[in-house]
């Protein structure tokens, strides 16, 4: 006899045994309650650019600095799992704010398998399965990384050299060459792996036969360090 227990039924239960305080405030029973969100919106501001036109638009929560540059730290160097919704709403509100109308297959720049064992997870893809279940846009796992590949640390001309070497298109994926592909990272530094994992998109649907002007690709990153243009 199966038993079917309500979501809602096991995060209240969960929250019950081992309670959720907001990164913000403290305020129990949320990992980052509305106010805090709020605020840190304001203080923080998502934002977009159009300058690269390899990109339709490039979009941004907001820079890495303050709670929110501290929750994607402790996200991808604790595996603090809980704020992978918050960080989807994030990112769902600004799609909202900068994008409104548009459907978007999302694209997890996949991570390195080496971190997503250390971490437990794989930090992107659930983010992106998190705005899947919420904003209903499909998650596709285009793109595959190739295990060595490593980028914390090296300048900005290596880790250019390195991405383009890291990115190779899943041949078990099926997509739409059409679709308006969102691809989705944690932090912006140099651009770099976006850049490298929107050239071999592009190459994929080129050989495919769309036109370079039929190509429809856009990126979104949860935060950008200060210093670093899109
Ligand atoms: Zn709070």
């Amino acid at each position: 006899m199966k038993f079917y227990v309500k979501n809602t039924t096991i995060g209240l239960i969960l929250n019950f045994i081992y309670p959720c305080y907001c990164r913000g405030c403290g305020k129990i029973g949320t990992a980052f309650c509305y106010c805090c969100y709020f605020n840190n919106t304001r203080e923080n501001p998502a934002f977009f650019s159009k300058k690269d036109k390899n990109f339709r638009i490039i979009m941004a929560c907001g820079m890495r600095k303050g709670v929110l540059g501290a929750m994607v730290a402790e996200y991808k160097y604790y595996s603090r799992r809980h704020f992978a919704p918050v960080f989807a709403k994030y990112l769902l509100d600004t799609i909202k704010c900068f994008k409104k109308d548009e459907r978007f297959v999302l694209v997890p720049l996949p991570t390195i398998s080496k971190h997503i064992r250390s971490r437990g997870f794989d930090h992107i893809r659930r983010i992106c399965e998190d705005l899947s279940r919420i904003s209903g846009f499909k998650t596709c796992l285009v793109l595959n990384r190739d295990k060595s590949a490593v980028q914390v640390g090296a300048d900005a001309k290596t880790r250019l050299k390195q991405a383009k070497e890291a990115y190779k298109i899943n041949s078990k994926a099926s997509f739409d060459p059409k679709s308006h592909f969102l691809l989705v990272d944690d932090v912006w530094t140099t651009g770099a792996s976006m850049r490298a994992a929107r050239d071999v998109l592009e190459a994929e649907l080129v050989r495919r036969g769309l036109k370079k002007s039929e190509i429809k690709i856009s990126a979104i990153c949860l935060v950008k360090n200060d210093g670093y243009e899109f």
